[in-house]
C-alpha cells in the first residue's frame, strides 16, 4: 500500500485580486521506501505540494492519504500529532534554533514526545548525530557549522523522531554542488539502510538524477513520472525523456 495518496488535489491561493491555481489536480501515489524526486521550475508548484503531503497546508480540493490516514478533514491539532510521528521536514534554509546546540536541535522535536525519557532522548540524539557525521559537533551553534553541517542537524532532527516520511524541499539549495551531492548521497544512503522514504524537490537535474523515482511538475500539473531502471530513466507517464536526458544519467 501507498504511504503517501493523493487524489484530485488542487489549491488555489489568493493573491489580492487574483486566483493562483498553484496545484491543479494532481495525483500521485508513493510506494514506502523510495527515494523520490519533485523535479520542476521554481513556482511550478513544488513547495505546495510538498507542504500538502506533510500536512503543513491543506488543499483546496481533493483527497490526501497519509500512512493509512485520511488527512483531508482532519483538526489542525490531530494533523500536528500525525505530522509530529509519521513526518520529518528538511529546508532549504535549514531552519534551525540559533540559540541551541547541534544536539538540542536534533533533541527538540523530541520533547513533544512525553513517552521518552530523558535518556531515550539523549541515545537518539547521539545515535543520529554519529548517523550524520556530526558527533563532534554536538555541543556548536549553527553560526558555528557549516552550511553542510547545519543540514547535517536537520537530517537527525527529522530521523530522530523515527519519521516514516522525510520531505525535504530543495534541501541542497543553498549548498555549493559537492556539498549538496555529498547532503543527497547521505539522504540515499540513510534510505536505502533504513527504509524511510524520502520525497525532496528540486529544479537541479545533477540532484534530480540521484533519485530512483521522478515526478516531473509544471504550471501546477504533473507531466511525468519516472522509475530509474538500470542507471536509465523509464517515464510511465506523460512525456518520453528526451535524448539529452537519456544520456545524462
Ligand atoms: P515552487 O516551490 O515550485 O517554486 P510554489 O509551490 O512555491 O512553487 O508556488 C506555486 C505557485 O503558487 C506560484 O505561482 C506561487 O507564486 C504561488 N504561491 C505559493 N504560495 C503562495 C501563497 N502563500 N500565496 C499566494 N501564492 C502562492
Ligand atoms: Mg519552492
Amino acid at each position: 500500500m501507498p504511504i503517501v495518496q493523493v487524489e484530485h488535489v488542487s489549491k488555489q491561493f489568493r493573491l489580492g485580486e487574483q486566483m493562483v491555481l498553484a496545484l491543479d489536480d494532481v495525483s500521485l501515489a508513493i510506494e514506502p521506501g523510495v527515494f523520490l524526486a519533485i523535479a520542476g521550475p521554481s513556482g511550478s508548484g513544488k513547495s505546495t505540494l510538498l507542504n500538502i503531503i506533510g500536512c503543513i497546508d491543506t488543499p483546496s480540493s481533493g483527497q490526501v492519504v497519509i500512512d493509512g490516514h485520511d488527512v483531508s478533514n482532519r483538526t489542525p491539532d490531530q494533523l500536528a500529532d500525525l505530522r509530529a510521528r509519521t513526518i520529518g521536514f528538511i529546508f532549504q534554509t535549514f531552519n534551525l534554533l540559533p540559540v541551541l546546540s547541534a544536539e538540542e536541535n536534533v533533541e527538540y522535536p523530541l520533547l513533544q514526545m512525553p513517552e521518552l525519557s530523558k535518556k531515550d532522548r539523549d541515545e537518539r540524539v547521539r545515535h543520529y548525530l554519529g548517523v550524520v557525521g556530526l558527533t563532534q559537533y554536538a555541543k556548536h551553534r549553527p553560526n558555528q557549522l557549516s552550511g553542510g553541517q547545519r543540514q547535517r542537524v536537520a537530517i537527525a532532527r527529522a530521523l530522530a523522531t523515527h519519521s516514516k516520511i522525510v520531505l525535504a524541499d530543495e534541501p541542497t539549495a543553498n549548498l555549493d554542488s559537492k556539498t549538496g551531492t555529498s547532503i543527497l548521497k547521505l539522504m540515499r544512503d540513510i534510505n536505502r539502510e533504513s527504509g524511510t522514504t524520502f520525497v525532496f524537490s528540486t529544479h537541479d537535474r545533477k540532484v534530480m538524477n540521484m533519485a530512483d523515482r521522478l515526478v516531473r511538475i509544471a504550471d501546477g500539473r504533473i507531466t511525468a513520472l519516472g522509475m530509474k531502471s538500470e542507471d536509465r530513466w523509464v517515464f510511465v507517464q506523460g512525456r518520453a525523456p528526451r535524448e539529452d536526458e537519456a544520456r545524462e544519467i
